[in-house]
């Protein structure tokens, strides 16, 4: 089958061995190119299929999204209802650790497969995992109906941020700054800014730089929160401003799946309920085949992609 891999910081498609052994064989319909995967190809990650944002068939024709984090199962974490901290869930990661979806099949451990509803685009499936990651993150601070909220960053994070804040009745300004990005949030209904307004009462970071960081800190009101949505590859400073304001960091990975929540699940309902968010966020398509062309537009700034998504067949 064909996969796609990486090497020395560069992309190839190459020719594989169908999957075999346990799990479930899923048939790719879409996958994602995710920033995170831009950063590690370029520290050199190789020996593995590329991919952690995807979806397909199983066997019986089941259109699934995937969670392509594991666990271990019996650890405190995991036991205590957070498998998404467990030693496992980054060290079992599809697309990083174990093979991922940049491919035509990938075996997969059923508990981690997520149905989506019939009639739903086989296409959206690779935007499930990026939904999953904003729906964890929103979770992790109380909001009500009728606060306020300020997204800085308007790559996919931070469009699906707004999108699902506004979904929840929450008055949400993004900052954008180039004009493909302020088109994208007039399509998905949210208010697109060019410049924060202040004493919001929550602040999701999606960028993860110290200048993304000072503007959340600047514009959240005294106690409110900020939410640090994605890796931190650098070092960052914090200021005194955070202690003087009193304002909470909080920071989030991955999804939560225990007994009372599962991101995944509400990230499924998300996309069901809104169709926009896959015709507005995934700019490029691609092939399998033209996977090197793929990650060539997600790497060009000027490209003016939100999200490139590569597809096993169009
Ligand atoms: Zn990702
Ligand atoms: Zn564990």
């Amino acid at each position: 089958m064909r996969a796609v891999m990486s090497s020395s910081g560069s992309v190839f498609v190459t020719d594989q061995d169908e999957p075999s052994g346990d799990g479930e064989l899923i048939t790719v319909s879409s996958a994602g190119i995710c920033g995170s995967d831009l950063h590690l190809i370029s520290s050199g990650l190789s020996g593995v299929i590329l991919g952690h944002e995807f979806g397909g068939f199983t066997s019986d024709g089941q259109l699934v999204a995937v969670r392509p984090t594991g666990e271990c199962g019996s650890c405190a974490q995991c036991t205590s209802g957070f498998p998404h901290t467990c030693h496992q869930a980054a060290a079992s990661l599809h697309g990083t650790s174990i093979n991922g979806g940049l491919a035509e099949f990938v075996r997969v451990e059923s508990s981690r497969l997520v149905p989506v509803p019939g009639g739903t685009d086989p296409a959206a499936v690779g935007l499930v995992e990026p939904l999953a990651v904003v729906v964890h993150g929103i979770n992790r601070v109380r909001l009500a109906s009728g606060m306020s909220a300020l997204v800085v960053g308007s790559g996919s994070i931070g469009l699906l941020t707004a999108a699902v804040l506004a979904d929840r009745g929450i008055n949400v300004d993004i900052v954008c700054r180039h004009p493909h990005q302020f088109d994208a949030a007039q399509k998905l209904g949210v208010n697109a800014v060019s410049k924060p307004g202040t004493n919001y009462d929550v602040s999701f970071d999606a960028v993860c730089t110290q200048e993304s960081l000072d503007t959340c800190f600047n514009a959240t009101r005294p106690r409110g929160d900020v939410i640090e949505f994605g890796m931190v590859w650098g070092s960052i400073q914090l200021k005194n401003q955070m202690m003087l304001k009193e304002i909470s960091l909080v920071p989030s990975i991955f999804y939560s799946h225990n007994h009372e929540q599962n991101d995944f699940v509400d990230a499924v309902d998300m996309l069901v309920r809104h169709p926009e968010l896959i015709t507005t966020l995934v700019t490029h398509r691609f092939l399998l085949e033209e996977s090197v062309q793929a990650f060539a537009v997600a790497n060009d700034r000027q490209a003016g992609a939100i999200k490139v998504h590569i597809f096993t067949q169009m």
